[in-house]
């Protein structure tokens, strides 16, 4: 275990935060400044974040171009933002999910003054990471009409994942990560809740490396497997399950990990020295 916590140290020492920010969604979320559109950027950054990430991040420019410069205000206006968003598109998600996603964030600004007192609201009424995210999402849906209509698309109810469904909730623990690790350069500290309550988002490069580091067998990208390797991560620094989340995820993106033994891609891997496939076949 210490050996498994000395590599997860020197991958974190060894990212190139600068360079690896500026090609993530979060790096948008830097170029605002006060903590009202700060979250509300984020949201939309961490609810488009599906697929390769140069096409995440030319989307989330031309959303945030339209959105203007102040998203909060933006969803003060719903008419105007909904006029501007027409002919955004990403995979399933249209202009009007994204103008409905900030007006219904907005609501729930205007109710409780951020969204992070609504998730700190949410949290303390369940102490269980699931139930509160679903109790937020299900408040922002609510406030911004994010429903699927029967037998229409499926972007207005998938833009805001339902951590309820059972699945691994990627984009919403992303966006947790972003809000309450402490700053650190890549996520920002904006709510007053303690990281220990986070879990790692999972994502098929995570998942990849966990199971190469053993801390799950479990083959689904499921919210049991987020808890599993939640825990795995939690022994190593039970106050900040999500550290090594963006030097490892940038990593696994880099290294496009093969999952098995294979000297051309796996070197310069920086969890080599602890892979299983490694371990269970010696020294390259
Ligand atoms: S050493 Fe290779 S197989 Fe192991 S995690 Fe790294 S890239 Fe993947």
């Amino acid at each position: 275990m210490q050996r498994i916590a000395g590599v997860l140290e020197q991958v974190r020492r060894d990212c190139d935060v600068g360079a690896r920010r500026s090609a993530d969604p979060v790096g948008a979320v830097h170029e605002f400044a006060g903590p009202l559109d700060q979250e509300i950027v984020a949201l939309v950054a961490a609810c488009i974040a599906f697929g390769n990430v140069k096409t995440i991040r030319a989307k989330l420019a031309d959303a945030l171009a339209r959105i203007g410069p102040s998203p909060s205000a933006a969803g003060d206006a719903p008419s105007a933002l909904q006029s501007r968003m027409r002919g955004w598109k990403h995979r399933v998600f249209l202009g009007q999910d994204i103008a409905a996603l900030v007006i219904g964030a907005r609501a729930v600004q205007r109710s409780n003054g951020t969204l992070g007192e609504r998730f700190r609201a949410d949290w303390e009424a369940t102490h269980d990471l699931r139930e509160a995210l679903a109790r937020f999402t299900d408040a922002i849906r609510d406030a911004g009409s994010l429903h699927a209509s029967p037998g229409g698309r499926r972007g207005p109810a998938h833009l805001l994942g339902n951590p309820r469904g059972g699945s691994a909730s990627k984009r919403l623990l992303l966006y947790l990560r972003w809000m309450i690790r402490p700053a650190d350069g890549v996520d920002l500290g904006l709510w007053p809740l303690s990281a220990s309550i986070l879990l790692c988002p999972v994502d098929t490069h995570i998942h990849k490396l966990a199971r190469n580091l053993g801390f799950t067998r479990r083959a689904d990208l499921s919210w049991k497997t987020a808890v599993e390797i939640g825990a795995a991560l939690a022994r190593f620094d039970p106050t900040d399950p999500a550290r090594y989340d963006f030097a490892l995820c940038h990593m696994g993106m880099l290294q496009r990990c093969p999952s098995r033994r294979d000297a051309v891609r796996c070197d310069g891997c920086g969890v080599m020295p602890v892979c299983i496939h490694w371990a269970r076949g010696g020294a390259p």
